[in-house]
């Protein structure tokens, strides 16, 4: 019966030039494609969003969109995890509209305080290179969800995503349309940028499982092309963190002791990344998150030298 309605809408073209514009995929529930993909779903005549994007002009965009070709008033803005180029619109949005923003609540927390994600990355109070927009976003008022289960009173339905961040959510609505975050990306993206965010490794190939079995009619990743066929896009992205895996362990291998900044650097290098201050470190999260996860598979250990935390090849025993 899904199927049959995503039929009837008018189908996602992936090679169209993406602007802002509302793409119905269900009977309520529609995308607008663009460097995030948000989502838009109407639920008894009132209107709900799926993240909001980067910025403030984003969030002008979207009200204009809205306001142009829907009359359902905004209920609430549903956001699947606290990074900035997700929340960054809210507070504009809010401020408008009044509408309130669901989310899990550890991710609440930081999007009440988004200084909190450079801090994160930073371990300390961040300096200002890392506190730009698409680090930290303006702080938006929330109400906590659950990351599993019906959503509020409404009909949409949170799935938990493990990997990314730290309590993101996916929706489901009830026309089977599936919103992925940020749990895959573009093979265009990892293919140019190497690294990708994935805090928990061992968690985000659960993830990908979990997405694998998944039935719906659309997935909506927010940084790839929504699609009817997930699997080849899940397979990509199992690929993609295989090749860090393997490059962080090749950076060590043969090594008496190697650094995170030495593992990234000599990728980085290889590779021909650029990176600044803040691309730097969020690279830097996704070493560290590789490390812990070869440690975990008893593969290498961490070890103290001339005040330098190294990671060296396990001896096999
Ligand atoms: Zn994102």
């Amino acid at each position: 019966m899904c199927e049959k309605r995503a039929n009837k809408v008018r189908p996602y073209e992936a090679e169209e030039v993406i602007g802002l514009e509302l793409r119905q995929l269900g009977e309520s529930t529609w995308v607008i494609p663009g460097p995030v993909n948000i989502g838009y779903y109407e639920e008894n005549g009132k209107g709900y969003l799926i993240d909001t994007g980067l910025d403030d002009d984003q969030g002008r965009k979207i009200l204009k969109l809205l306001s142009e070709n829907r009359s359902a008033p905004l209920r609430a803005i549903v956001n699947t995890h606290s990074n900035a180029d997700h929340i960054g619109a809210n507070a504009f949005i809010q401020k408008r509209t009044n509408c309130e923003v669901w989310t899990t609540r550890i991710e609440g927390v930081m999007t009440e305080r988004p200084s909190l994600e450079p801090l994160l990355l930073w371990a300390a109070w961040p300096f200002k290179q890392i506190r730009g927009k698409f680090i930290e976003a303006k702080p938006s008022k929330v109400k906590f969800i659950e990351s599993e289960g019906q959503i509020m009173d409404t009909s949409l339905k949170a799935v938990p995503l493990p990997g990314h961040y730290l309590d993101m959510i996916g929706v489901i609505t009830p026309d089977n349309v599936f919103f992925l975050a940020d749990s895959l990306f573009d093979p265009k993206i990892l293919e140019k940028y190497r690294f990708s965010v994935m805090l928990d490794i061992a968690s985000a190939y659960k993830t990908f499982d979990m997405i694998a079995e998944a039935r719906a009619s659309w997935f909506v990743p927010c940084h790839a092309n929504p699609t009817n066929d997930i699997h080849e896009l899940v397979e990509q992205n199992r690929a993609g963190q295989a090749w860090i895996t393997e490059s962080v362990y090749r950076a060590i291998e043969g090594t008496e002791g190697v650094s995170r900044e030495d593992a990234l650097s000599k990728i980085g290098v290889a590779e021909e990344l650029e990176m600044d201050a803040a691309h730097l470190l969020l690279n830097l999260a996704s070493v560290n998150a590789h490390l812990t996860y070869l440690a975990e598979q008893d593969r290498i250990e961490p070890f103290v030298k001339d005040c330098r935390l190294l990671w060296r090849v396990r001896p096999k025993i």
